[in-house]
C-alpha cells in the first residue's frame, strides 16, 4: 500500500478504537488482549482498503486520460497555434487563443491570460465562432481551413500524449472516419483491441475527436451516447454536447 499519510494514520487510530471498543463489549478477554489486537485488526483492514483504491486506481489508467491540451476548460480544447500564424489585420504575432466553456480558473490560466496567450470567449461555442484574437488591435480571426492530414495530425498529436502503453498500439482508426462538409469525426483506440479482440486491451472514455475543416477546431464528443447524437448536436448548436448543457 504506497499511500500512508496522515489522515490514514487517523483511520487506523479510530479503526483500532472502534475494534478495541467492539472486543471489550463482546468479549471477555483482558483488556490486554484487546489493547495488542485492535491495531493489528485494523492495520490489517486498511490494506485490505488501499489495496482495493490501488485496483481500481489500476483499473483507470485504462482510461484515456484527459490531454494537457483539455486543461482550459472541461468542455473545450485548446487549439494548436499553427506555425507563423500572424494577424490578418496589423500583421502581429502577439495571437490570443479564444476559449470558450467555463475554465476554471487555475494559476496556470491566470498566468496565460496574463501572458496574453488565450483570452475567454464566453461560455457559448458557436460554429462560426473564430478561434483567435490579436492582442494588439483585438480583430478576431479563424485559422485557415485544413486538409484531412492535417486534421489527422490535430488529432494524433492528442491522442500521442495518452501514453498507453506500447503494447495497446493506440492509434487513430481511420477506417471508421465519418466525413462531413464540415469536417471530420474521428474515432481512436486500441489497435491491439481491433487485432486479438482481447478486452485486456479495451479502454474507456476514447470518445470521438470533431476536427472542423474552416479551421482546424478540435471538439470533444462523448461516449454516453451514439456517435449520431454528437454530430446531430454539433450540427444544430455548434457544439458537440450542446444538447447536453
Ligand atoms: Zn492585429
Amino acid at each position: 500500500m504506497g499511500r500512508f499519510n496522515f489522515p490514514l494514520f487517523i483511520l487506523v487510530f479510530l479503526m483500532a478504537a472502534v475494534i478495541a471498543i467492539l472486543l471489550t463489549i463482546f468479549t471477555n478477554w483482558t483488556i490486554w488482549i484487546t489493547i495488542i489486537l485492535s491495531p493489528i485488526l485494523s492495520f490489517f483492514g486498511l490494506f485490505i482498503f488501499s489495496s482495493i483504491v490501488d485496483l481500481f486506481e489500476n483499473y483507470n489508467q485504462k482510461t484515456a486520460p484527459q490531454s494537457p491540451q483539455h486543461k482550459i476548460t472541461s468542455y473545450f480544447y485548446q487549439s494548436k497555434k499553427p506555425d507563423g500564424l500572424l494577424c490578418p489585420s496589423c500583421n502581429s504575432d502577439k495571437i490570443m487563443e479564444i476559449v470558450y466553456g467555463l475554465p476554471a480558473i487555475t494559476k496556470e490560466i491566470e498566468q496565460e491570460l496574463d501572458n496574453q496567450k488565450i483570452t475567454l470567449g464566453g461560455c457559448m461555442i458557436e460554429q462560426d465562432s473564430p478561434m483567435w484574437a490579436c492582442a494588439l488591435c483585438n480583430l478576431k480571426f479563424d485559422s485557415p481551413p485544413i486538409n484531412k492530414n492535417q486534421a489527422l495530425q490535430i488529432v494524433w498529436d492528442v491522442i500521442k500524449d495518452y501514453n498507453f502503453p506500447e503494447e495497446y498500439e493506440y492509434k487513430i482508426i481511420e477506417s471508421e472516419t465519418i466525413e462531413k462538409e464540415w469536417g471530420w469525426v474521428f474515432f481512436h483506440g486500441p489497435g491491439k483491441l481491433i487485432k486479438t479482440n482481447d478486452f485486456k486491451y479495451a479502454v474507456a472514455g476514447n470518445a470521438p475527436y470533431i476536427v472542423l475543416r474552416k479551421n482546424g477546431r478540435l471538439l470533444d464528443t462523448g461516449t454516453a451516447y451514439p456517435i449520431e447524437h454528437y454530430i446531430k448536436s454539433f450540427e444544430e448548436t455548434g457544439d458537440p454536447n450542446g444538447f447536453l448543457r
